[in-house]
């Protein structure tokens, strides 16, 4: 007879887990148990399930780095422990959290499944349930055999399993909050759940190898008709930032003012890469393909291709703490790493 599995779950936060504040009547998160106290259709799993949450369960807008970090070391840590993890997270990083882990996790897998909702638990028509739920029964989904079905960090939000550095939150009123334009959805949850095993990472059989380190001196620059030095310079001539996503109209066109193209250039030869990664959520950079994206690729600006803003950011942050040369740097950039963009 088979053990059953083990899954590790871990609460970080977030809608899923708030209720009102009888003061304020603003949102705030509560105990795990309270929570997993309203779900328990969870005891009926035959599975092993640990819980576990951060010190003082946050809203996802005060994510950082470091909480990323604390995730990933702590599934590297119980890698071999556990069959799947799950994370309960808020929605409005959710996107962020879930690219960050796809770089800090080379190698992975085993399903690291990360679900929130847009309705506290607590309430009649909340989706939690049904989000939790199904990113378990996710997590703990393997073949004949025993290899985990999805082994790699996907999101499950409203019936979708979506890939984690492919999301990106698109509603905050619609319980399908995310949406992943440019990459298939791994998974839709109906009566049974149907997986796209053409999209799922297929498992290389490598071994786990945790990163720690993220850079995060760095800036997102937003260009918009009208913008002036006053509001371009102060990121670009700043000595403290070592990276800068730049997010461009379309296909990755931005105003073609002299003086904007020579701030750039200037920015990179000093050594501080810059990634043009597109304001639209769907398709991606084209370099050169019209007039106005070119002045960009001569002043040397790295190609983001069809990542999101999310995978783009934490992309930047991982690779800007690899110490790589820039030759090394934009090979990487330009690369798919982890799955996080169309070659
Ligand atoms: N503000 C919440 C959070 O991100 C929203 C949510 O969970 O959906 O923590």
């Amino acid at each position: 007879m088979s053990l059953p599995s083990k899954i590790l779950m871990l609460y970080t936060g977030g809608t899923i887990g708030m209720m009102q504040d009888p003061d304020t009547g603003s949102l705030r998160p509560f105990d795990f148990q309270q929570l997993l106290d309203q779900i328990p259709e969870i005891g009926l799993y035959e599975c092993e399930i640990t819980t576990d949450s951060l010190d003082r369960p946050i809203d996802s807008s005060d994510m950082k780095p470091e909480h990323w970090i604390r995730l990933a070391k702590r599934i590297a840590h119980d890698y071999e422990k556990y069959d799947g993890f799950v994370i309960l997270h808020g929605s409005d990083t959710m996107a962020f959290t879930s690219s960050a882990l796809s770089f800090l996790l080379e190698g992975l897998e085993k399903p690291v499944i990360l679900t929130g909702s847009q309705l506290p638990i607590g309430i009649s028509r909340s989706d939690a349930r049904e989000n939790l739920l199904t990113a378990l029964e996710i997590a703990l989904a393997q073949h004949p055999g025993g290899r985990p079905k999805v082994p790699e960090v996907a999101v499950y939000f409203e019936y979708d399993l979506l890939r984690g550095n492919r999301i990106h939150k698109f509603s905050t009123e619609d319980f399908e909050a995310f949406q992943s334009l440019n990459y298939p959805k791994l998974a839709e949850a109906g009566v049974h759940i149907k997986y796209n095993f053409n999209a799922i990472h297929s498992g290389k059989n490598e071994a786990l190898k945790l990163h720690t380190h993220l850079d995060e001196n760095v800036a997102i620059l937003t260009v918009f008709p009208g913008m002036l030095p006053a509001y371009v310079n102060p990121v670009l001539q700043n000595p403290e930032v070592k990276g800068i996503i730049l997010r461009t109209f379309g296909s990755g066109n931005a105003p073609t003012d002299q003086w904007f193209i020579d701030e750039l250039k200037k920015t990179i030869n000093r050594g501080t890469p810059i990634i043009n990664i597109s304001q639209c959520n769907g398709g991606g950079v084209m370099p050169g393909k019209y007039e106005a994206g070119k002045g960009l690729v001569d002043a040397g600006v790295i190609s983001g291709k069809d990542m999101t803003l999310e995978a783009g950011l934490t992309k930047l942050m991982f690779l800007l703490a690899q110490n790589l040369s820039p030759q090394e740097f934009k090979t990487a950039f330009e690369t798919n790493l982890r799955g996080e963009l169309s070659e």
